[in-house]
Order: structure tokens, then C-alpha cells, then sequence
């Protein structure tokens, strides 16, 4: 999408601090971290938001888990823990609208609501 923000940094318009990437798939520190380890992990194919996702993009999903898990071994959160959080519309408080998993961890998150 043209004027999506993490559309441009997969096409490489907007710089970012890459940690993982392959053909599927971005993983990029947040600009603008919540914790120690905030890292976004975002499908390339531009789904607005889980209210948006079509028959076929459960591999995609899937395979988004599979990747955090992999980040959250190499970042050493593994153990410790972290939270993945998926804002969604209005009332989740998504602003970016180009679906995306925060991957947040290396302390003790607070503010936990469920
Ligand atoms: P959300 O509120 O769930 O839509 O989250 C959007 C996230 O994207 C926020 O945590 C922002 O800090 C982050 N963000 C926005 N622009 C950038 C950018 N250019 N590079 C990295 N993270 C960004
Ligand atoms: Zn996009």
C-alpha cells in the first residue's frame, strides 16, 4: 500500500533496525520502545489488520510465531519471558494500520489487563 508506513520500510523507503527478514516476513525494533525488547514482527503482505485476514493467511500467521519465537531465543527473553500484543482497530489502540506483533520482554511488564 502506498502510503503504509511498514510497507515503505519492507520496500526499503524508511530506514529501520532489522533483526530478522526473509521472503514472508520483517522483524524491526520499534522506534519508539515500550521495553528493553520491543521488536514488531509484521507479514510483507500488506493485511490492514486482523479484521482484514483472508482464507490462506494462516500459514502466514503461523509461521509469525514461529519467528518470534525464534527472535525471543536469540534476544535471551526466552527464558525470563516476554508478551506479544496485537492491537486491532480503534478500541485497541492500533495505529498503524498494516498488521503487526509487538514482541515486548527483558523486564517485568506492568499494566497487565487479562
Ligand atoms: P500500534 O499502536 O499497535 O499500531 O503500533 C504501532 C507501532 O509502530 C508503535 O509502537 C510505533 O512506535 C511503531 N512505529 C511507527 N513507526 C515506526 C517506524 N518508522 N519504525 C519503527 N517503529 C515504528
Ligand atoms: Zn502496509
Amino acid at each position: 500500500m502506498e502510503d503504509c508506513v511498514f510497507c515503505k520500510i519492507i520496500k526499503g523507503e524508511i530506514p529501520s533496525d532489522k533483526v530478522y527478514e526473509d521472503e514472508e516476513i520483517l522483524a524491526f525494533k520499534d522506534i519508539n520502545p515500550a521495553a528493553p525488547i520491543h521488536i514488531l514482527v509484521i507479514p510483507k503482505k500488506h493485511i490492514p489488520s486482523l479484521v482484514e485476514l483472508e482464507q490462506g493467511d494462516e500459514e502466514i500467521i503461523g509461521k509469525i510465531y514461529r519467528i518470534i519465537n525464534k527472535i525471543a531465543k536469540e534476544q535471551g527473553i526466552d527464558n525470563k519471558g516476554f508478551r506479544v500484543i496485537v492491537n486491532c482497530g480503534k478500541d485497541g489502540g492500533q495505529e498503524v494500520n498494516h498488521l503487526h506483533f509487538h514482541l515486548l520482554g527483558g523486564k517485568q511488564l506492568g499494566e497487565k489487563i487479562v
